[in-house]
């Protein structure tokens, strides 16, 4: 039994959360929403008060927060974690932030004495309550070998990338590639449609011919050959053009500060950002392909 502070308990925190509490660890959990905080209380955590409240004697800090700023603030900031906890804590961040904000996370964490890891997910809301993410972990191998136990519970594949800032590498350039396939995916069947070929008959060919990605088979945007796919729900997230923005956004500041040629990316940014000055943030990302024909 370990004794975990979970702090940030939104839509993918709170089931996270609750399958450390189902395996029997001690979890105290805060959010700035009280609401998210009573949540948590029911699903098995202790509520905390406070920041300070939460990693009271924790062993170990997980955190979901929306972005780098929220991160450095609550772990390093006045009244942080760092302040609050003994050196050698585990600090485990599962937050998708900036490389280099992970990379000084790691940095002020080594030099307080803490152990940190950068561990983004793959998976959805889905596979936060099913305990069946992908963590894609960055950090030194003494915090990794802490974490795997805990991280286990919360996901099925659990891979150590690297250094401190590899998991949100590896986080970014996957999901930089997820949204121009996605894009390619929903071209492609809009042209096949626009030549007389329905999307099911496309879908039999191009799902086992040298088109076939994961975008299609797994989440085709075009309504029929995947019952699961948003497409089927006019489009209601799954994965939301939000934040599809959010991940090609951060991977364009880490191509620009490598140097790393990311023209593809860069127009498949600048399509979902005119999807949400358009209005469309909260539709699913498979929705360019409603976009193609018109329905937007
Ligand atoms: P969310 O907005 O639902 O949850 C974030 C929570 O953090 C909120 O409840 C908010 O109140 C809390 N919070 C913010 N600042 C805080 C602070 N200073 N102290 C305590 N709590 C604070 O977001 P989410 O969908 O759960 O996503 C969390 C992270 O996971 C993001 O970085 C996101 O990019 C990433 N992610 C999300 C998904 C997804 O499908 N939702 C998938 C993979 C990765």
């Amino acid at each position: 039994m370990t004794k975990i502070a979970f702090i940030g308990l939104g839509n993918m925190g709170s089931g996270m959360c609750a399958n450390l509490c189902k395996a029997g660890h001690e979890v105290r959990a805060y959010d700035l929403s009280a609401e998210a905080v009573a949540k948590a209380a029911e699903r098995g955590a202790k509520a905390a008060a406070s920041l300070a409240d939460a990693v009271e004697g924790a062993e170990v800090v997980i955190s979901m927060l929306p972005a780098g700023k929220h991160v450095l603030a609550v772990y390093f900031g006045p009244g942080g974690v760092a302040d609050a906890v003994a050196p050698g804590t585990l600090f485990i961040d599962c937050s998708t932030i900036a490389v280099d904000d992970a990379r000084t996370a790691a940095g002020k964490a080594d030099e307080g004495g803490f152990l940190m890891v950068d561990a983004p997910v793959s998976g959805g809301t889905a596979g936060a309550e099913a305990g069946t993410l992908t963590f894609m972990v960055g950090g030194p191998d003494a915090a990794f070998d802490k974490a795997k136990p805990l991280l286990d519970i919360m996901g099925k594949n659990v891979f150590h990338a690297g250094g401190s800032g590899n998991g949100q590498a590896a986080k970014i350039a996957n999901n930089m590639l997820l949204g121009i396939s996605m894009i390619g995916t929903c071209e492609a069947f809009n042209l096949a449609e626009k030549l007389g070929l329905d999307a099911q008959t496309f879908f039999n060919i191009s799902s086992v011919s040298s088109g076939q990605c994961w975008s299609m088979t797994s989440y085709c945007p075009a309504p029929g050959p995947v019952p699961t796919a948003p497409s089927n729900r006019d489009y209601k997230p799954g994965f939301a053009v939000a934040m599809m923005h959010k991940d090609l956004a951060l991977a364009m500041e880490a191509a620009k500060a490598s140097g790393a040629a990311v023209k593809l990316g860069e127009m498949a940014e600048r399509l979902y950002d005119d999807l949400i000055a358009r209005g469309h943030a909260d539709l699913d990302f498979s929705g360019v392909m409603k976009d193609l024909k018109g329905g937007l």
